[in-house]
C-alpha cells in the first residue's frame, strides 16, 4: 500500500465506482446493448458505441496483462515506499483497469499472474482497491 498518495476525487464518470468501493464491491461500466464491460468509464461503449451504461459487479480476480516497476519516488511521499509495481488487470473480457499489486516483491510478476481485489483503508474511511496475488497462489 502507498501512503500519503492523494485520496480519489470522485467525478461524474467515476462516482460509481467510487460509491461501490466504499462498499467493497468492484463496479466496472457495463453496456446495456452487447453486455460488455468497459473501462475506463464514459458516456458511451467502445464496443458498440451504445449510450445506455450500467454499473455491475466486476470479476474480483484477474490477470497481470502489463505493469511498471517505479524505482524513482516521483513525489516525497514514495521515498521510502519505492519499489512499487503499477500494473495493467485484465479482469474480464473488454475490462484492462489499473491498479498498484502489492504484498508480493515487484520484480516476481510475470504476465499473466493471477492477482485479487482488495480494498485498502486509507484516512477518513476511504477505501481505495488495489490488487494482491490470491492467498494460496503465491509462485515461486
Ligand atoms: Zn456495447
Amino acid at each position: 500500500m502507498l501512503r500519503g498518495m492523494p485520496l480519489p476525487r470522485p467525478d461524474h464518470d467515476t462516482q460509481p465506482f467510487w460509491d461501490a468501493a466504499q462498499e467493497g464491491r468492484y463496479v466496472v461500466p457495463r453496456c446495456a446493448a452487447c453486455g460488455v464491460g468497459h473501462w475506463p468509464p464514459g458516456p458511451m461503449c467502445p464496443h458498440c458505441f451504445g449510450d445506455e451504461i450500467a454499473w455491475g459487479d466486476a470479476p474480483t480476480r484477474g490477470s497481470v496483462y502489463s505493469w511498471v516497476v517505479a524505482t524513482h519516488p516521483v513525489a516525497e511521499v514514495l521515498v521510502d515506499q519505492v519499489p512499487y509495481a503499477i500494473a495493467l488487470i485484465d479482469l474480464e473480457p473488454g475490462v484492462r483497469v489499473v491498479g498498484n499489486v502489492v504484498g508480493c516483491d515487484p520484480s516476481a510478476i510475470q504476465a499473466g499472474m493471477a492477482v485479487e481485489v482488495f480494498f485498502e483503508e486509507r484516512e477518513e474511511g476511504v477505501r481505495v482497491p488495489n490488487f494482491r496475488i490470491p492467498s494460496g497462489n503465491l509462485e515461486a
